[in-house]
């Protein structure tokens, strides 16, 4: 199957060319002849399966003809940093098109987004804050509106931003095209949907894609422990560009500053960075000067780098789809990549989740030269990690949400190149690249 197949303009096709697409992915496949013929849509898919293209490409073939200097289509998404993605996206896919979009988020000046707002773009895509703050203001009109995006549905709800957008869904018109996409779909979120579409097409789509590119190991240790092991653990392993994830975003501020004193390329990513200093700690990392991001699960959403060599979970995750989301940011396009669990004694849920989840018992490894019976010398505050560990358990969404969302099956292969559980680790395993598979899936091996 090729791009020609959706009889998309070819202006637009020249955007897909130019963005380097070859093959579409399965979602693209499923959800862009429905979308053309202007059904409403509900995508249970998640960040790394092509889903921005699947929406975009028919949008902007729609908007090649019609009405012009009006806002056609809303697209909300939960951060800024994935509504400057399908932005950027739009620009590229679009670049032969003249459609024009325009991203509006919070935490940045409002009178250039008013500014381009008066030029009548015909895509907004929007954070729900900012976007009611425009709608309140009168600087935004959506009563032309054609389509609706709700993407990453499931993040929205764990964000609270529910209510906003049904108020957002009082602004725009009833006579509509919605297309809704979540990676899981919970009660609260199947209410929505249900309220938002009518007669949708549903497509799901797993995400076995990305996980195949990926091995996956588990690093039990104390939880006063961790950062010396997570150090140990980088002076051994070949790495590129690596992503930790921390469950706070002190956290990820504290552990930023410890790898930055102790020599590394390092930067943080967390809700308290003012935009600036966002924006740089990710473009550092994107263009490699930043080695090691450290940050939280919603800091860190839709971030689309590819070059990510390894995935650290310095804590674990809250649920198996947190994990599966974080160790989706490696293994992408290609390229291979590795997912390190570091897990305490509390941990012992999550990690039979995350065995689960993943269809197979992940490997346990320990660090042959690293002294695990290190006393904890700090304070006795800080030296209750049972209590903080616990506490962090009760802010995600339940496991049963795993239920929709959850993969349909991994392949472990990658174990035969990791040897058994529990063994000793070497110097050179940790070196060892994993296999490199994932060349049958169509959206690896078009990138
Ligand atoms: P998304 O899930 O929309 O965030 O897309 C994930 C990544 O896949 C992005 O880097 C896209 O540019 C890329 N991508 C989307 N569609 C294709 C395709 N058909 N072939 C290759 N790469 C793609």
């Amino acid at each position: 199957m090729t791009f020609q197949t959706f009889k998309l303009n070819e202006r637009v096709i020249d955007g897909v060319v130019k963005a380097g697409y070859v093959t579409p992915t399965p979602i693209q496949t499923k959800a862009i002849p429905p979308v053309m013929d202007g059904r409403d849509v509900m995508g249970l898919a998640q960040t790394g399966t092509g889903k921005t293209a699947a929406f975009v490409l028919p949008m902007l073939h729609r908007f090649l003809d019609g009405p012009s200097k009006r806002v056609r289509a809303l697209i909300i998404a939960p951060t800024r940093e994935l509504a400057e993605q399908i932005h950027e996206s739009i620009e590229t896919l679009g670049r032969q098109t003249g459609v024009r979009s325009i991203s509006i988020y919070g935490g940045v000046g409002i009178n250039p987004q008013i500014q381009k707002l008066r030029q009548g773009p015909a895509i907004v895509v929007a954070c729900p804050g900012r976007l009611l703050d425009h709608l309140g203001r009168g600087t935004v009109d959506l009563s032309n509106l054609e389509m609706l995006v709700i993407d990453e549905a499931d993040q929205m709800f764990d964000m609270g931003f529910f209510p906003d957008i049904r108020r957002i869904l009082g602004h725009v018109p009833k006579q509509r095209q919605t297309l809704f996409f979540s990676a899981t779909m919970p009660d609260p979120i199947h209410l929505l949907a249900k309220d938002v579409l009518r007669d949708p097409v549903t497509i799901r789509i797993g995400i076995q894609a990305p996980a195949d590119t990926v091995s996956h190991a588990l690093y039990p240790v104390a939880q006063h422990l961790k950062t010396a092991l997570l150090m140990k653990l980088l002076g051994q392993t070949d790495t590129n560009s690596v992503l930790v994830f921390t469950r706070t975003k002190h956290r990820a501020k504290m552990l930023d500053r410890k790898l930055t004193a102790a020599g590394y390329e390092a930067a943080s990513l967390q809700g308290n960075l003012s935009q600036n200093r966002r924006q740089a700690a990710l473009s550092g990392f994107k263009e490699g000067r930043v080695r090691i991001l450290v940050a939280t699960d919603i800091a860190a959403r839709g971030i689309d780098v590819t070059r990510v060599s390894h995935v650290i979970n310095y804590d674990v995750p809250s649920t198996p789809e947190a994990y599966i989301h974080r160790i989706g940011r490696t293994g992408r396009a290609s390229e291979t990549g590795e997912a390190f669990t570091l897990v305490t004694g509390d941990d012992g849920d999550m990690v039979r989740a995350i065995d689960r989840v993943l269809g197979t018992r992940v490997e346990r490894r320990q660090l042959a030269d690293f002294d695990y019976g290190l006393p904890d010398t700090r304070s006795t505050q800080n030296a209750s990690p049972r209590a903080a560990v616990n506490a962090s358990r009760g802010n995600g969404r339940s496991s049963s949400s795993q239920a929709n969302g959850k993969p349909k099956t991994f392949s472990h292969s990658r174990n035969a190149a990791h040897g058994t559980a529990s063994r000793p680790t070497s110097t050179s395993r940790q070196k060892r690249r994993p296999q490199r598979w994932g060349e049958s899936t169509a959206v690896r091996s078009a990138a």
